[in-house]
């Protein structure tokens, strides 16, 4: 059963009740039930789901207040989504400062992930771009937040999966661009000491850096992948297109696929013909914005190939010099036989997130997609866990449906002091699991 307000990796399938407030004019609901703003539910696990009360729609808070073109500060409704903001602000020359790998997520939803991109190195995180945001309370207060003004709950609100209250808009600073084109290189690299060779090495010259991984590579092919570097194109081939806007031309996924369609000699040879489509070590291209960052969002509803159980993205990131806890990683994937379509590796820079309970530090991060298989994915993605609370690592909340309270107190150190700042009537199905309160 997949409701209207569900997440994205179809688990845990819940029915999930929400209502959409005319927030300007009322207050929240006053009938007692626990509260939890939703956005686009590309929240992979739960916590984007309230299934003990409602969701907060923020869909239909969708409208531009001021948008000052000089310097790229916009305001806005936190309903509206990247890809409003794109399409506004690209032909005047700005874009999103962060941006995760799909544009359908709104506003709210990425301050309350406190959302990384490819630039993290360069950039942090979508929190260090945001100068102020109104929060409504379930006292009916509306608290204007900043780095200024009650500065504290600014702090816990980035990043803090809309257990705070619920944002209704915010200030952003976009970053400026020439063109809507992006200078792309791509390197075929043989293990992970390549992989950070490469990523030492373009951290200054690149505004954007990232790597596929073969997942179910062993051996000395263990580690191999593709590495991607880019930068915002600044000499556009001919100034009538250099802002041409992202394509309307959508696949769908039209049905749920059955159980089964997709194992372990499916995802393999994926990932042999991935590795295997770039021909040369080295291949320069000018990709369109929407092709570079957004490759998954041409197919409307790609997460029904995962079939009737859903699936589950782990994310997880472990300290720079712990290289060999992302090969022990690697070891398990593949000796278990789960794969991986897209084993997606990043080294993150050393900017301090500033959210309390943001998910980006200084470190190596891998992100992984594994097919809802039972109790033989939990054991696998709890096996994951000890390793990465042994290397004092943490896992993405915004990716997690399962993580145990003991893991979550491991990976956020500052929780305790965050739980200060939670709005009493709100809560999710995530929260009271981290906290020991699911039943
Ligand atoms: C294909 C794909 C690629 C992705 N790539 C990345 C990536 O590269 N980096 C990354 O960081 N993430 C990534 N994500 C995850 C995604 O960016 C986050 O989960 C994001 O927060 C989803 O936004 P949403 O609007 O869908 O919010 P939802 O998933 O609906 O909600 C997310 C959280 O935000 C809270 N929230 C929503 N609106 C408000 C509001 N108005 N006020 C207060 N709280 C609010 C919710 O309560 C919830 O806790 C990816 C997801 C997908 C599907």
């Amino acid at each position: 059963m997949a409701s209207q307000f569900s997440s994205w990796g179809r688990y845990p399938q819940l029915e999930q009740r929400g209502i959409y407030l005319n927030w300007a004019d009322e207050g929240l609901p006053e009938n007692g039930e626990s509260l939890l703003p939703f956005g686009m539910g590309r929240s992979y696990g739960d916590s984007c789901l309230n299934t003990d009360g409602l969701v907060l729609a923020t869909s239909h808070m969708n409208r531009f207040l001021s948008f000052d073109e000089t310097n790229g500060i916009l305001k806005c409704e936190a309903g509206v989504t990247l890809a409003e903001i794109i399409d506004l602000a690209l032909p005047r020359g700005w874009f999103p400062p962060v941006t995760p790998g799909t544009k359908y997520v709104t506003l709210g939803g990425a301050i309350a992930n406190d959302v990384h991109g490819k630039n993290h190195h360069k950039d942090g995180t979508f929190g260090h771009h945001v100068s102020r945001f109104e929060l409504l309370q379930s006292s009916g207060e509306r608290i204007i937040c900043s780095e200024q003004d009650n500065a504290e709950l600014f702090y816990a609100t980035i990043g803090g999966l809309g257990l705070t209250g619920l944002i209704t808009w915010a200030e952003i600073r976009l970053k400026p661009v020439e063109s809507a084109f992006m200078d792309v290189e791509t390197i075929r690299f043989d293990n992970l000491q390549a992989f950070k060779t490469l990523s030492d090495e373009s951290s200054s010259s690149h505004l954007y850096t990232v790597a596929w991984v073969d997942c179910q590579a062993t051996g000395e092919k263990m580690g191999r992948g593709l590495f991607m570097r880019a930068n915002h194109a600044t000499d556009p081939a001919n100034s009538k297109d250099k802002f041409e806007p992202a394509s309307a031309k959508k696949l769908n996924v039209p049905f749920v696929f059955p159980q089964g369609v997709l194992n372990t000699f499916t995802i393999k040879n994926f990932n042999r013909l991935y590795y295997g489509k770039q021909l040369q070590h080295f291949s320069k291209s000018r990709d369109h914005y929407d092709k570079y960052f957004y490759p998954l969002d041409a197919i409307t509803n790609w997460n029904r190939i995962y079939g009737p159980r859903g699936f589950f993205q782990y994310q997880f990131l472990v300290p720079h010099e712990d290289y060999a806890a992302i090969e022990e990683a690697l070891g398990i994937i593949a000796k278990s036989g789960a794969g991986s379509f897209l084993a997606v590796l990043k080294e993150f820079g050393d900017i301090p997130s500033v959210g309390m309970l943001s998910f980006p530090r200084p470190g190596v991060c891998l992100a992984l997609d594994f097919p809802n298989q039972g109790e033989s994915t939990l054991a696998l993605l709890q096996q994951l866990d000890d390793l990465v609370v042994a290397a004092k690592g943490a896992v993405y909340p915004a990716k997690d449906a399962r993580m145990a309270p003991e893991a979550f107190a491991a990976y956020f150190p500052r929780a305790g002091e965050f739980s200060k700042y939670v709005d009493p009537r709100f809560s999710s199905n995530f929260w009271r699991r981290v906290q020991g309160n699911s039943q």
